[in-house]
């Protein structure tokens, strides 16, 4: 890809195969899709078991394609991360949650933390701390509303994380560990990382009434979790029977289809909304 000024990119494809084309086309495509404002944020919900309430919610970003329409984030996430526009992209994220979640609170809406997904390459910024601290001061959005999302990566080297997020965390903001269980050094993470929060993986809560190891790891990553003061959210809860055993493990919160699936922001405002009229 070659780029032709500020906003102009060329590709000049040759005869390449057909499928490092495809790449590249996607990758020349996603820039040009910052650049029309083609991005949107769905939010799911995230319940207090105990209670039933709306306690946060997470933001999972949407690319509204002109023809192809609502494009999920999982058929363009990697090579967004691949070519680096993961950067511009998240930014983008981080900044529309924040302004997003600063105009509810203004409307009255009861304060909630949003939650953004960070990915790697964003981690690997020297001014991360900088460009968040811009965007909290513009949305004027209280740090305590926003919270950052990281999963564990065997590429990630855990003295350089743990000192970013230690420099994140003097903004005081929160992070939590998604997909947690899935990765490989979790323990190490843990033992090291200023994090607040655990997202047990949607793999491991999926099974939990057919297969008692399933159901052994939940309850000992519950029981882990508030042993070392955190807090406790399952992913991919669907059923009743889910949410029956979270709730008799003290897990404190859940995220799933069962309450609600991630909606986009008209929707969500309204529900945010009945929840202030209740
Ligand atoms: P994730 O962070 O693990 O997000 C949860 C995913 O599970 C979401 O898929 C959500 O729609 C889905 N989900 C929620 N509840 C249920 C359930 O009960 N059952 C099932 N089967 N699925 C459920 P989505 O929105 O397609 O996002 C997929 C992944 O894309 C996310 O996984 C995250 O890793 C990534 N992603 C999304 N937004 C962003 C972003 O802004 N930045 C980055 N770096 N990654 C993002
Ligand atoms: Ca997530
Ligand atoms: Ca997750
Ligand atoms: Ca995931």
């Amino acid at each position: 890809v070659k780029e032709n000024g500020k906003d102009d990119y060329m590709l000049h494809t040759g005869d390449m195969d057909p499928i490092a084309l495809n790449k590249l086309t996607l990758q020349h495509d996603l820039r040009k899709a910052l650049q029309n404002d083609e991005f949107l944020l769905y939010y799911q919900p995230q319940y207090d078991l105990a209670s039933g309430q709306i306690v946060g919610m997470e933001a999972l970003v949407r690319w509204k394609h002109p023809e192809k329409g609502l494009i999920p984030p999982g058929d363009f996430i990697p090579a967004a991360e691949e070519s680096g526009i993961i950067v511009p992209l998240g930014d983008w994220v981080i900044e529309e949650a924040c302004r997003q979640n600063k105009a509810w609170q203004d409307e009255g809406i009861p304060r909630i933390p949003v939650s953004v997904n960070l990915s790697i390459r964003q981690f690997s910024q020297r001014n991360l701390k900088g460009k968040v601290a811009d965007i909290l001061r513009s949305t004027g959005l209280d740090s305590r509303y926003l919270e950052l999302e990281i999963t564990e990566s065997m590429t990630m080297d855990v003295d350089r994380a743990s000192q970013c997020l230690k420099e994140l965390t003097e903004l005081g903001l929160n992070f939590s560990i998604d997909d947690f269980g899935t990765g490989y050094s979790s323990f190490h993470y843990l033992k090291n990382l200023p994090i607040a929060r655990l997202k047990i993986d949607r793999s491991f809560v999926r099974d939990i009434q057919q297969d008692p190891n399933d159901a052994a790891i939940v309850s000992a990553i519950i029981a882990m979790a508030h042993n070392l003061q955190l807090q406790v959210i399952a992913e991919g809860v669907e059923t009743e029977h889910q949410v029956q055993f979270l709730r008799s493990h003290r897990c404190d919160e859940m995220q799933g289809y069962y309450g609600s699936p991630p909606l986009g922001g008209e929707e969500i405002g309204k529900l945010l909304r009945e929840k202030l009229n209740r």
